[in-house]
């Protein structure tokens, strides 16, 4: 493909994207297709030869399109938003147009660059502590973009362990690392992302998962009876995983209360805010991050609620210099005079090559501003209370936890069986698409306000699917 057929070609894949968008709800939410249905259709082997446009771009309509499940569809109400904007769009494509793989600041100076700048905007934006910001005087901290949430808390994992090997070598100099860390602990809430549970795996790190509270809340209390009781036997409390916005029901962890606590222990305070961290734009919403001047960390995903497309996942730290001694390995060949002067963010992550990401931020905050990005937050919100209200009115239906948000946890008053089977039978319909949640032993249904222009009528229809497979699972007689 030469530029000028590049030129046209990618002319009409604007206008299948728009197309694709603006029909969407002609389509099912979600396939109706059973594994391995595409084996079925595409060749074992690649073409040896090139083949013609038209009949790839055919493919994608006829092979691709049954098979996807379409996350922008107005009755998609599953998991969280996936961040989605035509600006995000085009500042993904101009970042891929330039092609630059920014690892250090030589690499290619404007994606480094930018993306201080960005991460200073944003940190400012949900109203985190100065000490979290690279332009900030006397500040050690700063952001950095990474892939996913799952890589943050990671991350922030292995520098806290770094950190925490090193103070105690200093302390016991003859004792092997690894008898060291066999003695570190680290906690989290049973309503924190398995991606904790994965990272601590990974780390070779115990973690022990302590009970939220009735609101599914990580208290204090409970975290420092556990670190006491680790602590008398020997064990080194090093590291906390907190939820701003769990995955189940968007219950928050009491920051206040942990932070005072894990500064007693020295332990690091990592803040998971994947979702909720880009409702705190709006600072009516911004109750729960009291107590975030304790963290050591804290990230969130634009790519769920900030209009944003995957991967964008954003890391800040108060002490940048803890978080690259845990990842620094410094080749010649990566090397460059202005090392001294500049920041490479290979030392902040696992990767060593870089997309130039902080494009499609930048474009979304400078389009939309700050008040549209608001407006958006509180509209999800608005639209989440309509639905509450809904299942409110309705007896046979109860409300399953608090409503934080644009995540709405419901249930039909009975069984998990009955709700499971009202799930499963709405899923099935291609009607809707939702996700269950166990809390507290109970199987619950979230409802989630996903599409970027959700309207009160997208709710209420929803609402009415709801009830009328409600009437179905109730009125069949069980076998
Ligand atoms: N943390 C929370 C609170 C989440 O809700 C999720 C995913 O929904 C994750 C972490 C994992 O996010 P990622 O896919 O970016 O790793």
């Amino acid at each position: 493909m030469n530029s000028e057929e590049f030129r046209q070609r990618g002319k009409e894949m604007v206008d299948y994207i728009a197309d694709y968008l603006d029909t969407i709800e002609e389509r099912r939410v979600t396939p109706a297709i059973e594994p391995g249905y595409l084996r079925r259709l595409v060749p074992d082997e690649a073409p040896q030869k090139p083949e013609q446009w038209e009949d790839i771009m055919k493919d994608v309509e006829d092979k691709i399109m049954p098979g996807v499940t379409h996350w922008q569809h107005p009755r998609f109400h599953a998991y969280f938003p996936a961040g989605d904007s035509y600006p995000s769009l085009l500042g993904e494509m101009l970042g891929n147009g330039l092609g630059c793989i920014g690892f250090s600041w030589a690499a290619s100076p404007a994606c480094t660059e930018l993306e201080t700048i960005v991460l200073d905007w944003l940190g400012k934006m949900v109203g985190l502590p100065e000490q979290f910001l690279s332009f900030s005087e006397n500040s050690k901290g700063g952001g950095v973009i990474q892939g996913s949430a799952s890589e943050c808390v990671f991350v922030s994992m292995l520098a806290a362990r770094a950190h925490t090997i090193r103070q105690l070598k200093k302390q016991h100099p003859f004792v092997e690392e690894g008898v060291l860390l066999s003695k570190m602990m680290a906690y989290c809430s049973k309503e924190a992302h398995s991606c904790v549970e994965k990272a601590a795996m990974m780390a070779f790190v115990k973690l022990r998962i302590l009970e939220p509270d009735e609101n599914q809340s990580l208290r204090g209390a409970t975290l420092q009876q556990v670190m006491q009781e680790d602590r008398a036997m020997g064990l080194v409390p090093f590291y906390v995983e907190t939820t701003l916005g769990t995955t189940s029901c968007c219950s928050f962890d009491n920051l206040a209360e942990i932070g005072p606590v894990c500064e007693e222990f020295g332990a690091w305070l990592h803040v998971d805010g994947a979702y909720a961290g880009s409702s705190f734009i709006c600072p009516e919403l911004r109750g729960p991050m009291r107590g975030i001047e304790y963290a050591s960390s804290f990230n969130f995903n634009p790519n769920k609620f900030m209009l944003t497309h995957f991967d964008c996942s954003l890391m800040w730290v108060r002490d940048r210099f803890k978080l690259t001694q845990a990842l620094v390995v410094d080749p010649l060949y990566l090397q460059h005079s202005y090392s001294e002067k500049s920041i490479d963010y290979r030392h902040w992550g696992i990767p060593l090559s870089r997309r130039f990401r902080a494009l499609k931020i930048w474009f979304v905050v400078r389009s939309f501003g700050i008040e549209g990005l608001q407006k958006y937050i509180r509209d999800h919100c608005r639209l989440a209370r309509r639905f509450e209200a809904h299942v409110r009115k309705e007896p046979r239906f109860e409300v399953a936890s608090p409503v934080h948000l644009g995540l709405v946890c419901f249930r039909l008053r009975g069984t998990n069986d009955i709700n499971q089977k009202l799930l499963s039978s709405i899923n099935a319909s291609g009607k809707l698409h939702m996700v269950p949640a166990s809390l507290n032993d109970k199987y619950v249904i979230r409802f989630c306000v996903c599409r970027q222009t959700a309207t009160e009528e997208d709710i209420d229809y929803a609402w009415e699917v709801i009830r009328q497979f409600a009437t179905d699972v109730q009125e069949t007689k069980p076998e």
